[in-house]
């Protein structure tokens, strides 16, 4: 898939400044593309019928981004092509005085969603890695002394492992865990700020704290590729998406959601001899009531 190419499992260094924030190298066609999206939707409702039947694994689609990438639309369009009995997004918001008072993990294990469906995070535990680090929220945060004394960088670097065994012990347990950042480029985050700005529709969208935040855009791509590199794994990898054309961006995405559906479907259940007979028995005493 084309996807692929955008694949990082660890096997090699995600430098995020040589990669891609369009389309262009890969000669689009956008009809094409937008036809494709069409169909893998399609594919998509009925991979996630035989994943509920099975009921055996569940999915966690983790998008990650700076504002304006495109997340929000991205969960909209392509997550749409899903049944929403299946799935469960959570935004991942600052966290709440009760959440401040547990670990970082907690507000995320009760995110989690029943095996056989799916989950999606809009932001997630990596913004404990990001804005907490590019801001040195830990230190605001109510730990014992003892957890910082090591200084900053082995703070995070512990919870980098933190995070590896998190997700390791997640595809144990019969998850999987994909982890989407959409790469758009600061040209193309001011131009949709700017659009936040001067159309009525979109004024709502527009936050101040987004422009803040847009002052470490260079400072949050040097942090997000240490995440990337740090927590790719071949079991839970990363896709470092182009995402300054966004038909181009929820294309791959929907590549990405057909693709994991398919490694873990999985036949609808078979049913045992005696089950079939039994709904063998079922359909002659409904025949017979005509
Ligand atoms: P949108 O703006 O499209 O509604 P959003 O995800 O940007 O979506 P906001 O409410 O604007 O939602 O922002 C959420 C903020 O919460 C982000 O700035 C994010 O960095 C912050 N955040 C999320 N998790 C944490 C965390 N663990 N600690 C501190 N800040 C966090
Ligand atoms: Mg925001």
């Amino acid at each position: 898939m084309k996807a692929d190419r955008y694949r990082f499992d660890g096997s090699r260094r995600c430098d995020l400044r040589e990669l891609p924030c369009d389309g262009k190298q890969d000669n689009l066609d956008k009809e094409q593309i937008l036809a494709k999206t069409a169909r893998n939707l399609q594919e998509m409702a009925s991979l996630q019928d035989a994943l509920y039947a099975d009921g055996r694994e569940g999915l966690i689609f983790v998008l990650q981004a700076l504002d304006a990438a495109g997340k929000d639309s991205t969960v909209k369009h392509v997550m749409g092509g899903l049944n929403p009995q299946g799935v469960l997004v959570t935004s991942f918001k600052q966290p709440n005085s009760e959440e401040l008072s547990h670990d970082y993990l907690w507000r995320v294990h009760k995110a989690l969603p029943p095996r056989g469906s799916i989950a999606i995070f809009n932001r997630s535990y990596y913004e404990d890695v990001l804005v907490v680090q590019l801001h040195d929220l830990q230190k605001t945060y109510k730990m014992p002394p003892r957890t910082l004394e090591e200084g900053k960088k082995a703070f995070f670097k512990k919870r980098y492992r933190q995070i590896r065994h998190y997700e390791e012990y997640l595809y144990d347990n019969g998850y999987r865990v994909v982890k989407i950042f959409l790469h758009v480029s600061k040209e193309e985050q001011r131009k949709r700020f700017l659009a936040r700005i001067d159309n009525p529709a979109k004024n709502w969208k527009f936050s101040l704290s987004d422009v803040k935040e847009r002052a470490h855009f260079d400072e949050y791509m040097d942090i997000f590729e240490t995440v990337i590199n740090e927590t790719a794994s071949e079991e839970s990898p990363w896709f470092v998406l182009p995402a300054d054309q966004k038909w181009y961006t929820r294309y791959l995405v929907s590549e990405i959601v057909v693709d994991t559906l398919r490694q873990c479907c999985h036949e609808y259940p078979r049913l045992r001899d005696e089950a079939r007979a039994e709904l063998q028995d079922c359909r002659t005493r409904l025949e017979a009531e005509e």
